[in-house]
């Protein structure tokens, strides 16, 4: 059993943001003209690859300014004691321009766990950034159209010069356990038999992350839990949520054998031991291993757990709401 990870998976980003760049007269070109800018390039919700060269480790694509089209949109992400990194994000012709295999334009959850950290995190931002800019070309306020601004982190309405930020939605995933240390893992109805999970939800308006931890047990497995800890949190760009990772533990006097599925978002609700989880690998598939949900249960279990082959990653159904 080797050391658990100390950080989610998405949660290793290594750059400065250097946010003071941003709203720095005329951006675009100083950028340009610096020896060591670098563009990635950023199609839908996928990224281009560099050609793998020697059975070299999969690693973004990454360009200077001036072997770089323009793209749709244009978000500097930070930079590294080597290069400032932008991303721009391209349409189908261009993308197909750039680089027709298709092999070369991955997803997220695809190679988020096989590049570094550098590269997880630039992507991790890229594609948080670009879903926002994608869900928000109107105005709130007056419905008028809104322009990009400040290297890709506003978007300025055009008629009233009202500033849009951008959003990430939060969302408690919880780690419930009984007196006798066993995990509450539970089945969602959009998901296939079979595969467990940590319980999850938005937060509401209003409301703590203490409060929607609470809540959102009570809800789908009609228990009460306390002793609601934060214990990490990782960004889930997909398309726009922030997971925040708690453990809680059944309040005193309730009986975890009254857990309850709500029958609508939750299907199945089980209690694990740790040894029952070790022999129901086979059996049960578990969250992939981008997911901040496979890092709490193996913080739980104490390392990490031989798997079953299974699907690719999914994201927790409750990621996966659109529209936000
Ligand atoms: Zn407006």
């Amino acid at each position: 059993m080797t050391e658990h990870d100390p950080l989610p998976p998405f949660a290793r980003a290594v750059i400065d943001r250097d946010a003071g760049r941003r709203t720095a007269p005329g951006f675009e070109s100083s950028f340009d003209a610096d020896p060591a800018s670098r563009v990635l390039f950023v199609h839908g919700d996928r990224v281009l690859l560099a050609e793998q060269v020697d059975g070299s480790a999969p690693a973004l694509e990454l360009r200077r300014p001036s072997a770089a089209p323009a793209g749709d949109l244009r978000i500097y992400l930070g930079r590294d004691p080597r290069f400032a990194y932008e991303a721009r994000v391209v349409d189908d012709d261009t993308a197909a321009a750039l680089e027709p295999e298709a092999a070369r334009w991955q997803g997220l959850r695809a190679v988020a766990t096989a590049v570094d950290a550098l590269d997880a995190g630039l992507f991790v931002e890229a594609l948080a950034l670009a879903n926002w800019h994608a869900a928000h070309g109107f105005c709130p306020r007056c419905g008028s159209t809104t322009t990009p601004g400040q290297a890709g982190w506003v978007r300025r309405c055009d008629r009233d010069d009202a500033l849009l930020f951008p959003r990430t939605d939060p969302a408690v995933i919880m780690l419930v356990t009984d007196d006798h240390d066993r995990l509450l893992l539970g089945s969602n109805a959009l998901w296939e038999q079979r595969r467990f999970s940590l319980l999850a939800g938005f937060v509401e308006p209003g409301e703590s992350l203490e409060e929607a931890v609470v809540r959102e047990i009570a809800e789908e497995a009609g228990i009460a839990v306390d002793r609601v800890e934060y214990r990490a949190s990782q960004p889930w760009p997909f398309p726009a949520s922030l997971m925040l990772g708690f453990a809680a533990r059944v309040a005193p006097g309730a009986d975890p054998a009254t857990a309850t599925p709500d029958g609508e978002e939750i299907l199945e609700l089980r209690w694990f031991t740790r040894d029952e989880l070790a022999d129901a690998w086979g059996g049960v598939l578990l969250p992939g291993a981008t997911s901040i949900a496979r890092w709490l249960i193996e913080q739980w279990y104490g390392g990490p757990v031989e798997t079953a082959p299974q699907e690719p990653d999914r994201a927790p159904a409750v990621a996966e709401r659109s529209g936000t």
